[in-house]
């Protein structure tokens, strides 16, 4: 039997108090789940509401981002210590914090460090840029960053977690205007990434370590991806915020986990 893990990533949406609404309609649709983990990851600020009105058997909470160090002189930031008592998830180089922020694959080395010395499972985002995959470069490009991403963590670190494909050009494409990845794209660059995962840690923790998609997921074409072989839940953006959308994607994961 499967497990999946679909995790919402609430972007820069969702003050507190709408945050809370949120979590109450989602809740009137998603019941406890045996074989799915549903982690919802709202901005900082709602953290707190939607950690305590979130039940741990139907949605587990995660942030958004966090600084490596674990305290210190850095205006505006926020830490794991700060943040393991309100989550247990944290998603970790999200190609639009690569993108506006400048984040390398060292910083995010070091993000996925100080979530994992601070007790949080990381949900470490990589994926190409459509130029990358237009000019044949994909494989090189997932290979750097998990070279580099994952440089600062041991073997048994890795069981804690998770890797999340994203391709830039798919990601927010919800609206119709952009570009879709195929299922077999998909299912050819998750078996990259855990061969990839096996060069580096040995196939024991490389066939344990969970590995999502992302990219404009809906409650339409969730299951293509659910399906493929290596795909062990998904990474659901603008989704994920609605109630009518969520709830059946999470519905269509317990159906494909049984
Ligand atoms: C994301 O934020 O990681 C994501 C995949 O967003 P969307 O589903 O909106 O493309």
């Amino acid at each position: 039997m499967k497990h999946f893990t679909i995790v919402g990533n609430w972007k820069m949406h969702q003050a507190p108090e709408q945050a809370e609404r949120l979590v109450g309609k989602l809740q009137e649709k998603v019941k406890p789940q045996t074989h799915v983990t549903t982690v919802l990851c709202p901005p900082f600020v709602s953290l707190p509401a939607v950690a305590k009105k979130a039940e741990k058997d139907v949605f587990r909470v995660g942030a958004q981002n966090l600084h490596p160090q674990d305290e210190g002189a850095f205006t505006g930031e926020v830490s794991g210590p700060m943040l393991k008592d309100l989550c247990e998830y944290v998603i970790i180089g999200h190609s639009e914090r690569r993108r506006d922020e400048g984040e390398t694959d060292k910083l995010i080395s070091q993000k996925v460090a100080a979530a994992i010395r601070n007790g949080l499972k990381p949900v470490l985002c990589i994926g190409e840029k459509l130029d990358d995959r237009q000019e044949g470069h994909s494989k090189r490009v997932i290979n750097d960053q998990l070279h580099g991403c994952l440089s600062q963590i041991t073997d048994d670190d890795l069981a804690d977690v998770i890797i999340c494909y994203e391709p830039v050009w798919a990601i927010s494409t919800g609206d119709g205007h952009g570009t879709f990845a195929k299922p077999g794209d998909v299912k050819e660059m998750l078996s990259q990434i855990r061969h990839i995962v096996e060069e580096l840690f040995g196939e024991g923790a490389s066939s344990q370590v969970k590995l999502l998609y992302g990219g404009s997921v809906n409650k339409d074409d969730c299951e293509a991806y659910l399906e493929l072989e290596h795909c062990d839940g998904l990474l659901v953006g603008g989704a994920s915020l609605k109630p009518e959308e969520f709830p059946a994607i999470i519905e269509s994961a317990a159906k494909l986990a049984k």
